[in-house]
């Protein structure tokens, strides 16, 4: 069976193969396109959507040096094959798929959600004989309300604000979440007002088939009768007189979030599956060997465990805690 290592990223010795390291290395597969699954290596395979959200997030140069595997190819490395499937998490996030001339194997999911979202491809879940898998809300307190229930509290949140002359500002990530969101807000019959490294995203989104809606520039002096959606990043230069401040994230659902982010209310809609949704895909993958990485990893690995599956955590040390 093939081995994983943590090593900065998803590492498989045996292949000579890395998965987003966070250091440059001569090759590597990037699952997508947010900061913490991309480092400047010299030759990457990612999917078309993620090279293209990459050239406007990391400029040509690195680009360029994108080899693009689409949803469905084949590519042929030295003794396995990869296949990249859709990971549900933001346009064109994909899962790793392998196969070894042995015919092993492997599924690596990046980040990955199983909520079909307005914004990104819907997920199709592989087989594997083995599984590294994320678990960012891999604790059972991690169940996020029904999505349709998540849409109201946005619209409710919106029409507040508006209702005693606030602006509605939702703080969400430029890359993903903020397309969900502009989706959730675009039949509203107020203009829309982005940040700029949202629009700039917006552009790919679009050339790959989401339409989405038409948005202003942000504009801290005129935003009065808008729907403001920017990343929680620029909180910090707004003025907060006469706004009223909600965080989309899957982080909401812990009662002190709000007040963590300093905001007015949280949102928890989430890119990220939640803790039901990560048990339900363990069951489909059907995987002998399971690894968790991100988030709850030692948790959900012991939890696995104890519904008798192999299970450990990839970047901690629970594998020796039990040989001892
Ligand atoms: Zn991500």
């Amino acid at each position: 069976m093939l081995k994983p290592v943590y090593r900065g990223g998803i590492w498989l010795p045996e292949l000579g193969l890395w998965m987003d390291p966070h250091k440059r290395k001569p090759f590597a597969v990037i699952s997508h396109a947010h900061g913490d699954h991309v480092a400047r290596h010299e030759c990457f395979l990612a999917t078309p959507e993620t090279i293209a959200l990459i050239r406007v997030r990391n400029g040509n140069a690195f680009a360029d040096r994108g080899v693009a595997l689409p949803f469905g190819e084949v590519y042929q490395g030295k003794g396995y094959r990869i296949q990249l499937y859709p990971a549900g998490h933001v346009l064109g996030s994909a899962m790793v798929h392998l196969t070894t001339e042995g015919g092993e194997t492997f599924l690596y999911t990046g980040d990955f959600k199983t909520r079909v979202g307005l914004s990104a491809e819907a997920i199709q879940i592989p087989q594997a004989n083995t599984l590294v898998m994320e678990t960012t809300f891999g604790k059972p307190n991690y169940v996020f309300p029904p999505f349709e229930s998540t849409c109201e509290q946005v619209h409710a949140f919106c029409d507040r604000a508006l209702s005693v002359g606030k602006t509605p500002v939702l703080l969400a990530y430029s890359l993903g979440k903020a397309q969900e969101v502009l989706k959730l807000v675009e039949a509203r019959s107020q203009p829309i007002m982005v940040h700029r490294t949202i629009q700039e995203l917006n552009q790919v989104y679009r050339y790959f088939g989401i339409d989405l809606p038409t948005t202003r520039p942000l504009d801290f002096l005129n935003m009065r009768d808008c729907i403001v959606v920017m990343p929680p990043a620029v909180l910090k230069k707004l003025p907060r007189k006469n706004c009223s401040i909600a965080m989309v994230s899957g982080w909401g659902i812990d009662d002190s979030a709000k007040y963590r982010y300093g905001v007015d209310e949280v949102i928890p809609l989430s890119d990220h599956a939640d803790y039901p949704d990560l048990l339900q895909f363990v069951d489909t993958v059907g995987a002998e060997e399971i690894y968790t990485t991100h988030g709850w990893e030692r948790e959900f690995a012991a939890t696995l465990r104890q519904k008798a599956y192999s299970a450990w955590s990839l970047s901690k040390d629970d594998q020796m805690e039990l040989m001892f």
